[in-house]
């Protein structure tokens, strides 16, 4: 599948997206200038963005000094490539960025600000990296708390239930 040569309308508010060309990608991307601002990546454009090494600078050059409107971000979305209905994704460890995904076709749509805020939350692939690994290391250990917890409170039932049973047969 090649660049989604149409003009193509925005998932969120609707307005034609305008074609920006990405040198260093070789292909365009479509953003909501007139509308959103909503960043809308086909199914093999994301690759080229993703990473945080890859330059997202034209991204930002085409969108800097505007003003956009505001999209209702809990909307269902449609996907303006194959007709689907995209679905919201967490794309942060710590969940606070939700962009919306086609799985029929592959596409993204970043709503204004998410791109960027993806982006500038980790500065290097290290970062992120830590950051997944302690946020793990912080649910693990709120399990074995819990089953810390757990055992004391079985511990304590079992002690009284052997007290209830010395009572009863041994009578101190
Ligand atoms: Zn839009
Ligand atoms: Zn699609």
């Amino acid at each position: 599948m090649n660049d989604t040569i149409e003009i193509i309308n925005c998932p969120a508010c609707g307005k034609e997206m305008h074609k920006v060309y990405m040198t260093e990608s070789g292909s365009s991307l479509d953003i909501c200038l007139d509308g959103c601002g909503g960043i809308f990546f086909d199914g093999r454009e994301m690759k080229h963005f993703d990473e945080h090494t890859e330059n997202i600078d034209e991204i930002k050059q085409a969108i800097e000094g505007k003003t956009f409107e505001k999209a209702d971000e809990s909307r269902t979305r449609i996907c303006p490539v194959c007709g689907n209905n995209m679905v919201k994704n967490n794309v942060s460890i710590r969940k606070e960025i939700t962009i919306d995904e086609c799985y029929n076709c592959g596409a993204k749509f970043f709503d204004h600000g998410e791109l960027t805020k993806m982006r500038a939350q980790y500065a290097t692939e290290e970062d992120r990296r830590q950051d997944l690994l302690s946020s793990t290391y912080n649910e693990i250990g709120a399990k074995i708390d819990a089953l810390e917890l757990q055992n004391q409170l079985n511990r304590a039932k079992r002690s009284r239930f052997l007290k209830l049973l010395d009572k009863l047969f041994l009578g101190r």
